[in-house]
């Protein structure tokens, strides 16, 4: 099997080709973040246009640097949703009009299990069932994965997601965000007192796996405003040494807490996942929050006690990417599901589905009853 995969769901336009045995044959990503960063946050309109101007030359690089064209292709795969429509049609149209051309059965592709079933391309070994923590910029899931397609929801956050708070945070502080507000935030959290500041940990008083991080924005906000730092992206105030300190401690604080409440609600989530399923061995942490290296190393001592193994793929592989969709394209391919190839002279305005809105898997409702 030769996967292409192509995802359009956000702010990045990238495309892959993967072999079934999980070689990597080509990797392609366009980001927008240096545009978005000069406004605020992701505008639809604007990210439309960003992918439609970038998308054929993305896949066409995507299968150049494969040395393939579309007829060595087994199947396309697309992310279909959740994300933005405007920006997943974009995605869509393109692997439809290909798959049109070169005639080849298409699979849409969930954002969220592409972000996880990518754990099984690097790791070989992880078998289903495994437990899933999906950290990013719009979701904070905590799943257990029973197979492809088949995931129930331990946990979800009932505000915010923590890519989010991260972002939030780096633009308060007045940071680069031409590299994204995580990484920014990450760097200069290595200079600060992480304990300089007791922000409360979220939801402590609910003995559940769900997230909230809401009310961390808010602390930080006010302990900003309360230093009096200026939040405009200022190069000068960030090279007085003083300044530059004291964000370093906010950032650095609100990293502690934030990754606190990831910590505190794995360790639940293991424990109510080994009460479902006995077997599992393995905790995936994916998504774009999971390439910072301090989450990473606090969540590895959580699966280490509590005697499971972490898998947690390379940071080109947690946020997003094409790899993820090709690889969840091959799963699902493997086991017959697909859309057959759409007409060759299909119209523009053709229809065909996108689901903006796409929960992963069945929510758990013993979990309620154990809250309280
Ligand atoms: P979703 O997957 O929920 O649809 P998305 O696709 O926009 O959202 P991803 O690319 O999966 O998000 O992740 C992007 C998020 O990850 C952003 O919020 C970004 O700030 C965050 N992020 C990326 N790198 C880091 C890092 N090193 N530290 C913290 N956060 C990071
Ligand atoms: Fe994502």
């Amino acid at each position: 099997v030769i996967m292409l995969g192509i995802e359009t769901s956000c702010d990045d336009t990238a495309a892959a080709v993967v072999r079934g045995n999980g070689d990597i044959l080509s990797q392609v990503v366009s980001s927008q973040a240096d545009l978005l960063s000069r406004y605020g946050g992701v505008a639809p309109k604007m990210a439309e246009e960003a992918h439609s101007l970038v998308i054929d030359q993305v896949v066409q690089r995507a299968l150049d640097d494969a040395k393939l064209t579309g007829n060595d292709l087994s199947a396309v795969a697309v992310t279909i949703g959740p994300g933005l429509s405007l920006c997943l049609r974009v995605g869509v149209q393109k692997a439809r009009r290909l798959a049109g051309v070169f005639n080849l059965p298409i699979v849409g592709v969930h954002h969220m299990e592409a972000h996880a079933l990518v754990a099984r391309l690097i790791e070989r070994n992880l078998q289903f069932p495994f437990l899933a923590l999906l950290i990013s910029g719009g979701h904070n899931l905590l799943i257990l994965a029973h197979k492809v397609g088949h995931y129930l929801q331990l946990g979800t956050t009932i505000d915010d997601a923590i890519g989010e708070a991260y972002d939030k945070t780096a633009r308060w502080l007045g940071l680069d965000m031409r590299k994204g507000g995580g990484p920014a935030l990450e760097e200069l959290a290595l200079e600060g007192d992480a304990n300089s500041i007791n922000f409360s940990i979220p939801m402590r008083q609910h003995k559940d796996c769900n997230f909230s991080y809401a009310g961390l924005k808010t602390q930080v906000r006010l302990a900003i405003e309360s230093r009096k730092i200026s939040m405009e992206h200022n190069p000068i105030s960030l090279a007085n040494l003083d300044d530059r300190r004291s964000r370093a401690d906010i950032a650095a604080s609100f990293q502690r807490v934030a990754v606190l409440h990831l910590e505190e609600r794995c360790q639940r989530a293991i424990e109510w996942a080994l009460k479902i399923e006995p077997s599992i061995k393995y905790l995936v942490v994916s998504g774009g929050v999971a390439s910072n290296k301090y989450v990473r190393a606090r969540l590895s001592h959580v699966v280490e006690n509590s005697g499971l193994e972490l898998v947690c793929p390379p940071p080109s592989l947690c946020t997003d990417n094409g790899v993820m969709v090709a690889w969840t394209g091959i799963e699902h391919f493997l086991l017959g599901r697909f859309d057959p190839p759409p007409p060759a002279d299909e119209p523009e305005d053709a229809m065909f589905e996108l689901r903006p809105r796409w929960p992963l898997g069945e929510e758990y409702s013993q979990g309620k009853s154990e809250a309280r």
